[in-house]
């Protein structure tokens, strides 16, 4: 765990164009990311119309945005959302979004499984994707005739990262007629190779609804332990994990009740079998935000990606949020620059091969046609 230092920075970068800065510090691991993009300026100054336009969005985020950064966020704000009209186009933005990209352009939010079945729902001509890779690709699957944009393409993820087709087939090879789970963060290639998706909020039921002994689940160990605690079905694992979750301890739990009294802590099913043994609740990030609104608890400590506290938090302002801060660099890669900067030019587009994608809609489509659990 650590603490965020934050910083934009705005340079004029030549007549009637300006670089914007993005910056993020993630301390004591002393982890850096910095992003910059060339942008015409014209219409990015923070002028007293854009700050009364955009002072509503402001008020929803003013507990989670500093007053002095919401001069360089408001004009992008603004660009961003008078731009999507004239596109016809939606901003899809997971949890994990920093929350003026989430709260202030974003159209459909939630997890990975709310913005698959939104995504198929949608009547937008273009979908902009704040996530990462894979959920693009879902977002695509679920929309081939529509153009999807991927603000930055290298926003990948450690889960999708560690499996590949091949490694799907010799499972299969290993383990003959046992069916195929693979969590929705994988690669469009590799949910080609699968017999059924699921997420992180309905993995238990995708198992026990295909009503056999046994299940290969991939590619996230940790998930797959915990499903394997709900479960009476057999779960032959991956050896793959979230570079965030996988941070999380049960010292730093104890730590955290020590200094906190009447701490509620809320853990991610990613996270480490210790972890979720030391948790009040596990829940996938939706499940997290329905305990919140629902208990409204007074002190939470919630252990997934740092920025779902900063979204949690603007909505449920009652409810104080300890703040570990792990990030994930992937979901970090987008910044309200390089979405407007998608909008403009429309690229980069999302494209799949129609031979993966054919039987990688199929696995989605499975899982959408369960019913969740009342
Ligand atoms: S938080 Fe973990 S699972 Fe989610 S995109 Fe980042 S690396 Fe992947």
């Amino acid at each position: 765990m650590g603490w965020l230092e934050c910083q934009i920075g705005r340079l004029a970068a030549g007549p009637g164009s300006v670089m914007l800065i993005l910056s993020y510090n993630k301390k004591p691991h002393k982890e850096h990311y910095t992003g910059f993009i060339m942008l015409d300026d014209s219409a990015l100054a923070f002028t007293p119309e854009i700050a009364a336009a955009t002072d509503p969005i402001y008020q929803r985020l003013k507990r989670v945005v500093p007053a002095i950064e919401w001069p360089f966020h408001a004009p992008l704000v603004h660009a961003i959302n008078q731009l999507k009209r004239r596109r016809n186009a939606v901003v899809l933005a997971h949890n994990y979004q920093t929350p003026e990209i989430f709260h202030g352009v974003a159209d459909i939010v939630g997890d990975s499984l709310a913005l698959a079945r939104r995504a198929s729902e949608t009547d937008a001509e273009v979908i902009v994707l704040a996530g990462v890779h894979f959920m693009a690709e879902t977002a695509k699957l679920m929309n081939p005739d529509k153009i999807v944009l991927m603000p930055d393409t290298a926003a990948g993820c450690s889960l999708a990262a560690s499996i590949t087709p091949e490694d799907v087939r010799q499972l299969r090879r290993r383990w003959p007629g046992v069916p195929v789970v693979a969590y929705v963060n994988t690669s469009a290639a590799v949910k080609a190779e699968v017999d059924i998706c699921c997420t992180s909020g309905n993995a238990v039921e995708v198992v026990e609804s295909l009503g056999v002994p046994r299940v290969i689940f991939l590619p996230d160990t940790y998930l797959a332990s915990y499903v394997a605690s709900q479960s009476a079905v057999e779960i032959i694992d991956w050896q793959g994990r979230c570079e965030v979750h996988e941070r999380f301890t049960a010292a730093e739990i104890r730590s955290f009740r020590a200094g906190v009294a009447g701490l509620t802590v809320i853990a991610h099913p990613e996270c480490p079998p210790e972890v979720l043994a030391a948790a009040d609740f596990v829940g996938s990030t939706a499940r997290m935000v329905d305990f919140i609104e629902q208990r409204r608890p007074p002190r939470v400590l919630l252990l997934t990606e740092c920025s779902m506290s900063d979204n949690v938090a603007a909505a449920v302002p009652e409810t104080e949020f300890v703040r570990p801060c792990n990030l994930c660099p992937h979901m970090k890669r987008i910044t309200l620059a390089k979405i407007l900067q998608a909008l403009r030019s429309l690229e980069p587009r999302i494209e799949i091969d129609p031979a993966i994608a054919a039987p990688a809609r199929r696995a989605v489509e499975r899982m959408l046609a369960i019913k969740p659990r009342s």
